[in-house]
């Protein structure tokens, strides 16, 4: 028996093609993950981690997931969501929220028409691929005799087609709707990637996920962190302190030979601004160096 047989492999489903595939291949590649394939064939291998990669439309992750044919998966939170409001058994189960392919799914009329709230759609027809998302909008809000037209992609010409009185898809820029004399009324619901787990995943499957989960949360973190050195007077700590983004307690180091002087490190956050590094040197920094940091285990 040869020993890849004994030792289980996560089965991660992402995206083959589209916005979500380049976001993702590009997180696995921050968390050291590199995917071997032929994106054109269905399995790719990860060699760093036991996890082959399944790779295939967006639309069947949710399902690929909940059924365990796949154990875990990424998938934006629009289709993750949809499945769920629209689906009879049991789901996937969110496992983390990874912040990145942010869209919004929103309503659009036709830019003549005054729009003053939801109960707008009252009597109306809306084309979408996203019934169950606008149907729950549409009760939250009230409105119960809303008309659904499912389409699948082209919507933005429902309206002129005499097919519907308005639309809800996705927007990014707008520019689509606007070339279709369309214009967003309300957003529905807000969208990013999400990792997503098959329900009830054995413990050894669920601790590989866990530690892929720790890998993806480094990998994020990272990317906006950065290390920051500075020198200042002693008295100056706290001031530095409060001004730095998103800051732990910083590390204070003595500084041979200077007396009250310091050296203050420290892992920011957030984005670190030139208006920070201003006001940094405003309450008595000197030497201020900003730094990026390649990797974070937290
Ligand atoms: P597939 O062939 O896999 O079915 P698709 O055409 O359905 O692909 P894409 O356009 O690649 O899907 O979008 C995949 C996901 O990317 C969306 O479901 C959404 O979560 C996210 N996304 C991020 N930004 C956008 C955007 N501007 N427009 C559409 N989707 C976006
Ligand atoms: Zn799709």
């Amino acid at each position: 028996m040869s020993k890849e047989t004994d030792s289980p492999r996560l089965r991660l489903a992402v995206q083959k093609k589209g916005r979500l595939a380049d976001d993702t291949f590009d997180l696995l590649a921050k968390c050291g993950l590199k995917v071997r394939h032929g994106r054109s064939r269905l399995f790719a291998r990860i060699d760093e981690l036991p996890i082959d990669v399944l790779l295939v439309r967006d639309d069947d992750i949710p399902e690929l997931v909940a059924s365990g044919a796949a154990d875990a998966g990424i998938v934006g939170g629009n289709v993750f969501e949809e499945d769920r409001l629209t689906r009879d058994g049991e789901g996937a189960v969110i496992a983390d929220a990874l912040g990145f392919s942010r869209c919004r799914l929103c309503v659009a009329v036709a830019k003549g028409e005054a729009y003053a709230g939801p109960a707008y759609f009252s009597g109306k027809k809306v084309a979408t691929s996203y019934p169950g998302l606008l149907q729950s909008w549409l009760e939250e809000s009230g409105v119960k005799d809303a008309q659904i037209v499912l389409m699948h992609g082209a919507h933005e010409i429902a309206p002129r087609l005499g097919l519907a009185d308005a639309i809800c898809d996705i927007v990014s820029t707008g520019a689509t709707l606007d070339t279709n004399g369309l214009k967003v009324a309300d957003t529905i619901y807000r969208s990013e990637a999400l990792l997503i787990a098959a329900p009830g995943l054995d413990v050894a499957k669920a601790e590989m996920l866990g530690a892929l989960k720790g890998r993806m949360r480094g990998a994020l973190a990272s990317q906006h962190a950065k290390y920051v050195m500075m020198n200042a007077p002693r008295s100056a700590i706290p001031a530095i302190t409060a001004v730095l983004p998103g800051a732990d307690s910083p590390t204070i180091l003595e500084l041979a030979g200077e007396g009250d002087m310091v050296a203050i490190h420290s892992v920011c956050n957030e984005d670190v601004l030139w208006e920070h590094l201003a006001e940094l040197k405003s309450v008595g920094a000197s030497a201020i160096l900003v730094l990026d940091i390649d990797k974070m285990l937290n």
